[in-house]
């Protein structure tokens, strides 16, 4: 095949062919920076979704019979062609997406790490043999790729949320359909453009491109070959894949919303923390599952807090992140900035106060302004609704007790942060916290060898890690008898 240099494809990938849909239907692909079309891509529907899990089903046993080292290899040829393309992704991130140019070579290198390890991860799926109760048999375990894998993945990381649960899929023997949020096709067609040239056999990662996202979902989830869905986007949307996926029992992992608490204590490294909280909050203009959401710093600590991070943050140029120096860009789309103007316009209508921003950035379009919001309290909308947005939303609290208390009470468990210099604290604190990935004197700590995802309406499952790759398996026991 041969690759366009800027790495722009147009139709779904489908069984290693690219495929317009059936009817021809297109939608346009736009820069939320300023609203023109990128390109226009196929828009397809349940059949189309139908014939490429057909073409996983039969990729299926001729990749999960290969051997690991070979699949290892394979991935990672896909690993350095996605480095050798750095800069061609990153900029189609940032034109379909909307983030600096700087945050999108660090989401493809950050992507790229996924294959690396799941790679190598691929020669280490061990079974077990087990001590047994019988002198005459033997127990044993083998774990077997689970089957076809169908993935939904959301717009906030185009790249890294398909190489997240793709690579493990993949390095345990699973071919792939691959569903991409709709405002971001064309980071995964092109993935999926790198997928083919480094070797990867047609029908093994397919790319449905569509506008109707619960269409695709519920064509996966109602078709008996899919044998796990693996999703990230909203607890809302997760909820009605879990319900659809319990008709055939289809495994789940779910990466959902969060609502992550960032709790500065008395004992903290200001600076440190302001440091971490920039990164937590403004990173991707706020749109990220794992952003900080409520800012909980103590009494003692709360003007100073304020002031340090308002003035971290005043000055980001704002604009289209290709340009250079743009530290934040546009939001997703109109309705992301209708939905953070909302909480906002909400909070400062209860009382809280806007140190900086507070309202859309002069700039119009996609563009929100960098906000500090102080005198927020629990009970407004926006300490209970995942903002995804650039504003830092800081209440006070007296006691650690209390900022615990307000730090569980949502029914959402992924994130959480905190800043404390005493060990005992760190040690109670991180205990206490009822979320699946804590950040201690650390404002980000994703990574691939580590085991992320949520708990409570956050998520099942783990992506990342040696867990990551456990998802894609089933375990087979064998009992030896007559020994
Ligand atoms: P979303 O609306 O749930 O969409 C996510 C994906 O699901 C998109 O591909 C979307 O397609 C598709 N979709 C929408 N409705 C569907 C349905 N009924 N059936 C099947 N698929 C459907 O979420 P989003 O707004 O794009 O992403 C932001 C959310 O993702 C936030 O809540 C964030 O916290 C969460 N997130 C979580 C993690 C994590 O690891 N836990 C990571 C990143 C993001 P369309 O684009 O066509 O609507």
């Amino acid at each position: 095949m041969d690759l366009p240099p800027d790495l722009i494809f147009s139709d779904a990938f489908i069984d290693g062919r690219w495929t317009p849909a059936d009817d021809g239907q297109r939608f346009g692909v736009t820069n939320p920076a300023h609203g023109e079309t990128i390109t226009a891509v196929a828009d397809l529907g349940a059949a189309q979704t139908a014939r490429a899990i057909q073409a996983a089903s039969r990729a299926r046993p001729a990749w999960a019979t290969r051997t690991a080292r070979d699949r290892a290899a394979t991935l990672r040829t896909w690993f350095e062609l996605i480095l050798a393309h750095q800069d061609q992704l990153a900029r189609l991130i940032t034109v379909e997406s909307g983030k600096p140019l700087a945050e999108a070579h660090n989401e493809v290198a950050y992507g790229a790490t996924f294959i690396e390890w799941f790679a190598e991860q691929a020669k280490r799926v061990y079974g077990e043999v087990i001590p047994t109760p019988s002198p005459t048999s033997r127990i044993l375990t083998l774990r077997e790729p689970v089957g076809v894998v169908a993935a939904i993945t959301p717009w906030n990381f185009p790249l890294a949320m398909i190489t997240r649960k793709c690579a493990p899929a993949l390095a345990a023997g699973c071919p792939v359909v691959v569903k991409p949020a709709e405002d971001t096709p064309l980071t995964a067609l092109a993935l999926a453009a790198l997928a083919f040239e480094a070797g990867i056999p047609a029908g093994v990662f397919n790319v449905i491109t569509a506008s109707r996202g619960d269409t695709v979902g519920l064509a996966f989830c109602q078709n008996p070959a899919v044998r796990k869905l693996s999703f990230t986007g909203s607890t809302a949307v997760g909820k009605t894949l879990m319900r659809q996926c319990a008709e055939n029992v289809t495994k789940v992992t779910l990466e959902l919303g969060g609502n992550a608490p960032f709790i500065v204590f008395d004992d903290a490294d200001l600076d440190a923390a302001v440091q971490g909280a920039v990164a937590s909050k403004f990173r991707n203009g706020g749109q990220t599952c794992v952003s900080a959401n409520r800012f909980l710093v103590h009494r003692d600590v709360y003007a100073a807090f304020c002031e340090k991070i308002r003035a971290a943050i005043v000055d980001f140029t704002v604009g289209n992140g290709l340009d250079h120096g743009v530290r934040q860009g546009p939001l997703i789309n109109a309705q992301a900035v209708d939905k953070v103007e909302d909480l906002v316009n909400d909070a400062l209508a209860h009382g809280a106060h806007a140190l900086c921003g507070g309202t859309r950035h002069a700039l119009g379009g996609n563009h929100f302004a960098p906000t500090v919001l102080t005198n927020v309290t629990t009970d407004m909308r926006i300490a209970h609704s995942e903002i995804f947005g650039p504003v830092a939303a800081i209440c006070q609290f007296d006691d650690e007790a209390d900022a615990i208390a307000i730090a569980n009470a949502t029914p959402y468990g992924l994130a959480a942060y905190f800043y404390s210099r005493d060990i005992g604290r760190v040690w109670r604190v991180a205990g206490a916290l009822e979320y699946g990935a804590i950040g201690i004197n650390e404002g980000t700590f994703s990574t691939e060898v580590a085991p992320f995802g949520g708990i409570k309406e956050s998520g099942i499952g783990r992506e990342g890690g040696h867990q990551g790759i456990e998802e894609f398996t089933e375990i087979k026991y064998l009992r030896l008898g007559g020994l």
